[in-house]
């Protein structure tokens, strides 16, 4: 073993870019539109959530812990597999909504960064769809390839093989 190998396995593997998980971000504006919303609606007091609605926002946060997409995960809202079931994810887009509304009035600058991390979220959903399909250019130019070379060998067609004799 060459000292540079050694000097490589010391050295710590070199990390792969990280996205910024906005989970954490994510889970704090939905807890403050559900409360504004129920607050609105729901008539609830001392900032506590209706039993309608500790439901869905616990059905919501499970759900967001399970989500496949990780960190990488849009935003709930804009999601294109929602896995809320629909009647939650009615009722869902129906609070965020009416509970952004609510809370654009209090704090305008929290509207401004959830429209900022939706846009990264769209972002990285391009980023995922991009790795997809160009996965699936690479598997069609294989089975391609296979198709050109099954039939190459076994035809030498009288037509054309005139003017290749000539190579
Ligand atoms: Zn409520």
């Amino acid at each position: 073993m060459s000292i540079l190998d050694k000097i490589k396995k010391i050295l710590p593997k070199r990390k792969p870019p990280e996205f910024k998980n906005n989970v954490p971000k994510e889970r704090e504006n939905i807890r403050k539109a559900f409360g504004a919303y129920c607050k609105a609606n729901h008539e609830s007091k001392d900032g506590k959530l209706c039993p309608k609605c500790t439901a869905l926002l616990t059905t919501v946060m499970l759900k967001i812990q399970r989500c496949p997409y990780g960190i990488r995960k849009s935003v709930c809202e804009t999601c294109e597999t929602p896995c809320f079931g629909e009647e939650a994810t009615k009722e869902f887009s129906k609070t965020m909504e009416g509970g952004r509304k609510k809370l654009l009035l209090s704090s305008p600058m929290m509207t401004v960064k959830h429209k900022i991390a939706g846009l990264g979220a769209k972002y990285a959903k391009i980023q995922r769809q991009k790795d997809y399909t160009e996965k699936q250019k690479e598997n069609e130019e294989k089975a391609k390839s296979k198709i050109a070379n099954a039939f190459r060998s076994p035809k030498k067609s009288k037509s054309k093989s005139k003017k290749k004799k000539k190579k």
